[in-house]
């Protein structure tokens, strides 16, 4: 896992934050500036479903937020039977 972040637009709210790729970069790993957002993991084939999905953004970036200052993180990803998770866990 490379300890490298970038900086780009959150993918939830679009406000300055970093991002460092986990999981073999099938994963990004956020970190957002916006204090009403947060820190979470999303997955490659997440983004994509999410990409015009605002409402659902918008229901992330509060869980996001709900994490914030806890020892969990927010997960967003694709299950294998396509169903699409959205929920807090553990940090590694
Ligand atoms: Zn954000």
């Amino acid at each position: 896992m490379s300890n490298q972040s970038f900086d780009d637009a959150c993918f939830l709210c679009g406000q300055d934050s970093t991002y460092r790729h986990t999981d073999a970069a099938n994963r990004r790993a956020y970190n957002c500036s916006n204090p009403d957002c947060g820190e979470y993991e999303i997955s490659t084939r997440a983004m994509r479903r999410l990409e015009n999905a605002d409402d659902i953004k918008k229901e992330a970036m509060q869980k996001a937020k709900a994490c914030r200052d806890t020892d969990m993180i927010l997960v967003i990803e694709v299950s294998d039977d396509d169903a699409l998770s959205i929920r807090c866990r553990p940090r590694n």
